[in-house]
C-alpha cells in the first residue's frame, strides 16, 4: 500500500492505529453490529467513549481540578466568537500573532470593546512579540500558541494577571502545559489531535456566568458542561477517532516522550534549512514552531522553488507547498509525522542541493 509523506497543515496525518481502529469501528462498533456512525449517541457503548476521551485529556494534559473538557462543533473559528460572548464585559485584549489571532481579535470587537495588545503585523507575523505588559483591566488576554500559516510558536506557559485564553488548534498536546495558568483553551482537532468535526475546549469554571449579555443555549459554555457535551448530538465519528488518538499519544509515552519526539524532529529539519545553502528560514530562530516549519529558497535560488517543489512532489512528499500569505514551503511536523518522513524530505533538499546548488 502507497503511504504518502504528508507535511498537511491541517487536515493532517494522524497515527496508523487511529486510522485503523476507525476502519474496525465502521465495520462493527464495540460488537454491537452496527458501525459507529450508525449508534445512538444516547447508548452505553457511546457513552463509555464520551468518557473516556475526556478522561484521557484529563491525565494526559494534567488538568486540574475546577476545569471541564468540551468536545464542540463548529471548529475553533466558532471558538473566537464563543470566548468572546461568554467572557467579555468591558475589554478584551489580544495578541497578534497572524491571520488567526487576526480572527479572533475581528469577532471579539463585533462583541465589545476588543484591543491588540502587541503586534508582530510589521515584520508579516514572522516573530513572536515580547516586552509588551498585559493591560490589568482586562477581562481576559488572547493568544495564539501556534501560528500555523508562519511557523512561529510561544513555547512556555506566559504568566498573565487576567484570564489567559489560548487558541492551541495547532500544537495542543505536542508539549506538556500547565494548565492552571490559562483561563481557558480550544481548538479544532484537525491539527494534533484527530480529524475536522469536533472542537476541544478547556475551561476553568469560576471565569463563566460572569457576562450580563443574553448567551443563546448553544453559545453558553455552561449549556455543554452540564449536558457533559451532549446537549445536541456530538459528532461521533470525530470524537472516536479523538478518542483513538489520545490513546495512541498515551502509549507513547505521553506529553514528555511526545514533546522529545517533537523537538528531536523540528531539529533535524531545520538544522538542515540552515546547512543547505539553497534554503533558508522565514521564522525569528527564537520563536520557531516545533509543528509548522517554513523555509523558502535562498535569494540566490529563488527561481528554483517550482524546481523543488516538482521534484520533491516525484518523491511523495505531500502538502509542503507554503501558505499564500508567507510563500515558499511549509512542513507541517505534527505528532503523527513520523520522522521518517522528515528524513525523506531533507534527503530531497540534499540531493536538489547536490544536482543544482
Ligand atoms: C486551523 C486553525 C484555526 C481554524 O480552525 P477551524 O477548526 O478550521 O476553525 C484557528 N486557529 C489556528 C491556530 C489554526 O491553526
Amino acid at each position: 500500500m502507497k503511504v504518502a509523506h504528508n507535511f498537511n497543515a491541517g487536515p493532517c496525518v494522524l497515527p496508523r492505529q487511529a486510522v485503523q481502529a476507525a476502519i474496525d469501528a465502521l465495520t462493527d462498533f464495540k460488537g454491537s453490529g452496527m458501525s459507529v456512525i450508525e449508534v445512538s449517541h444516547r447508548s452505553k457503548e457511546w457513552e463509555s467513549v464520551m468518557n473516556e476521551c475526556r478522561a484521557l485529556w484529563k491525565e494526559i494534559l494534567n488538568i486540574p481540578d475546577g476545569y471541564h473538557v468540551l468536545f464542540l462543533g463548529g471548529g475553533a473559528s466558532m471558538q473566537f466568537l464563543y470566548v468572546a460572548m461568554n467572557l467579555l464585559e468591558n475589554k478584551a485584549g489580544y495578541l497578534e500573532t497572524g491571520v488567526w489571532a487576526k480572527k479572533a481579535l475581528k469577532e471579539a470587537k463585533g462583541i465589545g470593546n476588543a484591543v491588540a495588545v502587541a503586534s508582530s503585523a510589521d515584520k508579516n507575523f514572522s516573530y513572536i512579540p515580547k516586552g509588551y505588559e498585559i493591560p490589568k483591566d482586562l477581562d481576559y488576554f488572547h493568544i495564539t500558541t501556534n501560528n500555523t500559516i508562519y511557523g512561529t510558536e510561544i513555547k512556555t506557559d506566559m504568566d498573565s494577571p487576567v484570564n489567559l485564553v489560548a487558541d492551541m488548534s495547532s500544537d495542543i498536546m505536542s508539549r506538556p502545559v500547565d494548565v492552571s495558568k490559562y483561563a481557558l483553551i480550544y481548538g479544532g482537532a484537525q491539527k494534533n489531535v484527530g480529524p475536522a468535526g469536533v472542537t476541544f475546549v478547556i475551561v476553568r469554571d469560576d471565569i463563566l456566568g460572569k457576562v450580563t449579555r443574553y448567551l443563546p443555549s448553544m453559545l453558553d459554555y455552561r449549556t455543554h458542561i452540564q449536558e457533559e457535551s451532549m446537549f445536541n448530538t456530538p459528532p461521533v465519528f470525530s470524537i472516536f477517532v479523538m478518542n483513538e488518538t489520545l490513546k495512541w499519544i498515551k502509549s507513547v509515552g505521553g506529553l514528555k516522550s511526545m514533546h522529545k519526539l517533537n523537538l528531536d524532529k523540528a531539529a533535524l529539519l531545520y538544522n538542515e534549512i540552515d546547512r543547505n545553502k539553497m534554503f533558508e528560514g522565514t521564522a525569528a530562530v527564537e520563536d520557531r514552531s516545533i509543528m509548522n516549519i517554513c523555509f523558502v529558497m535562498a535569494e540566490k535560488y529563488k527561481d528554483k522553488e517550482e524546481a523543488f517543489m516538482t521534484f520533491a512532489k516525484e518523491r511523495g512528499m505531500v502538502g509542503i507547498k507554503g501558505h499564500r500569505s508567507v510563500g515558499g514551503f511549509r512542513a507541517s511536523t505534527y505528532n503523527a509525522c513520523p520522522v521518517e518522513s522528515i528524513k525523506a524530505l531533507i534527503s530531497c533538499m540534499q540531493e536538489f542541493e547536490k544536482i543544482n546548488g
